[in-house]
């Protein structure tokens, strides 16, 4: 069992936990080295690094950044960044100031299609209302009684195609990835897997494409390791990993107790081929592994 988690969200973006009770919950299930990598925002980072240092646990200042590439919305995650670096402060500020119109598309979308009152509903569930998203209406959804989980509130409204799903320009794959190597932080493609599935998903060559073009853009690091991978993935991107040079991450993408695929410590190990993102970390300076004295 892997104890490096480098992928989970507390409430300052779509999880249910703050920061403190998610590395307490890390903690507890024997996690060594955590990642905070909320959506398009860094503000639970201190309280996450300050919480990790009471248990003993290696800390790593994460984001994960929402990019629009060709059709297709990619995650972009950013380990070891500089949450002070300008160009990224100012490029999340941008992504967040979108989230606020769009949900309120959203909403109207939803209304077209009977469901009203997502818009309150849906902020309700927001504990930073800045980052506003589809799983706040998915859980305010799933509350008024129109699906079983969350997951089917995506499958039947929230995904592409479905009648409350609204196109959003996000960040460029070349802004996302210089906001995080110019703040000296590693760039990590999330969770690929999850692109190669459903009605809109991207086939094999696509996906070569869009590794070329990351490659090209400096990222550095696959997600082989992620809930919402297989078995069979997890070969198949430390294979992708390998032919294109990258290192290899893993995170379980933990959002909320009730609601994850994988819970934190409790993903495999990184395939044998791989070489871990952190394998050079314990040597590096500045430390990637960040302490508070
Ligand atoms: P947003 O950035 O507002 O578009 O929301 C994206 C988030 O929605 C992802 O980070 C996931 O937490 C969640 N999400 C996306 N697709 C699904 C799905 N099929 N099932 C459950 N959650 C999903
Ligand atoms: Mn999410
Ligand atoms: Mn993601
Ligand atoms: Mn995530």
């Amino acid at each position: 069992m892997l104890d490096h988690d480098l992928h989970c969200h507390s409430n300052v973006s779509d999880g249910t936990l703050t920061p403190t009770e998610l590395v307490e919950r890390a903690a507890g299930r024997g996690v060594k080295m955590l990642a905070l990598t909320d959506h398009d925002d860094v503000n639970g980072l201190d309280e996450a690094r300050a919480a990790a240092a009471r248990h003993g646990m290696d800390f790593v200042n994460g984001v994960e950044i929402s990019v629009s590439w060709r059709s297709h919305t990619l995650h972009v995650v950013g380990l070891a960044i500089d949450p002070l670096y300008p160009p990224l402060v100012q490029g999340l500020q941008g992504l967040r100031s979108g989230r606020g119109e769009r949900a309120q598309k959203m909403a109207d979308e939803l209304a077209k299609a009977g469901i009203g009152g997502t818009l309150q509903g849906a902020y309700r569930y927001a504990a930073n209302p800045n980052i506003i998203g589809r799983t706040h209406f998915a859980r305010y959804l799933v509350e008024a009684g129109h699906c079983k989980d969350v997951k089917s509130v995506f499958n039947r409204y929230l995904a592409k195609g479905k009648p409350g799903y609204v196109p959003h320009e996000w960040a460029s794959l070349p802004d996302a990835i210089s906001w995080i190597r110019g703040s000296g932080g590693i760039a990590v493609l999330a969770h690929p897997g999850r692109y190669m599935v459903g009605r809109h998903s991207m086939g094999k060559k696509t996906m070569r494409e869009l590794l070329v073009e990351f490659v090209e853009c400096g990222g550095q690091a696959l997600e082989v390791v992620t809930g919402s991978h297989t078995q069979e993935q997890y070969a198949e991107f430390a294979r992708y990993a390998e032919e294109f040079g990258l290192l290899c991450s893993c995170g379980s993408d933990f959002h909320s107790p009730n609601e994850s695929y994988r819970d934190m410590g409790r993903l495999p190990d990184l395939p044998l081929s791989c070489r871990p993102v952190w394998e050079n970390w314990a040597t590096a300076a500045p430390s990637p592994i960040l302490k508070v004295a």
